[in-house]
């Protein structure tokens, strides 16, 4: 397996007609030379399963992994498992060319003089896409002290006093803040 920082390319020129198999590995320096400020850290396996044919290249693209961004309540490392499959269908020509009504696959022109197709934008774009909207641990997961602490900003009930483990955690903010 081939790992990859920056990108993700496929060779085109001599690339013979059938079905090629090409496998990388993208972790959090891929994601952050794309500038992404939520993706702290990753490890995803990226399958590209190429079919060329003479007129156009059929790419099935699968992804599975794992991405570290910053839970929305407690700001602690969060773990989102990834897992995706996208078709995109490459085609010979330019942006003009481009027909209506593919289907559900990405289609991406490229000249047909080009030696290597570039996937990482694809590739980073597909992972932030099945990023959830809400990024928060699950009820009862979040770093206890910043509950405890968000608790006691807003005003609201102390849950974690309910709990005999956390009891002495509101009382141990209390007094590193004083
Ligand atoms: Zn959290």
């Amino acid at each position: 397996m081939e790992k990859v920082n920056d990108s993700i390319k496929v060779p085109l020129r001599g690339l013979p007609n059938g079905s090629h198999t090409f496998e990388y590995q993208a972790d959090g320096e891929f994601f952050q030379t794309f500038g992404s400020e939520i993706i702290q850290d990753a490890v995803c396996d990226i399958w590209m399963v190429v079919t060329k044919s003479r007129d156009f290249i059929k790419l099935d693209c699968t992804i599975i992994g794992s991405v570290i961004v910053e839970c929305d309540r407690c700001l602690d490392d969060l773990q989102i498992p990834i897992e995706v499959n996208r078709g995109l269908l490459v085609k010979f020509g330019s942006e003009e060319d481009v027909d209506v009504g593919t289907g559900d696959d990405d289609v991406m022109m490229v000249d047909d003089t080009a030696a290597m197709l570039d996937l990482s934008q694809f590739v980073y774009d597909y992972v932030c896409l099945a990023l959830p909207l809400q990024m928060v641990h699950p009820e009862g997961e979040c770093n206890p002290l910043m509950t405890a602490y968000l608790a006691k900003e807003t005003g609201g009930e102390v849950s974690v006093e309910c709990n005999m483990p956390f009891s002495g955690l509101k009382d141990l903010l209390d007094n590193k803040n004083n």
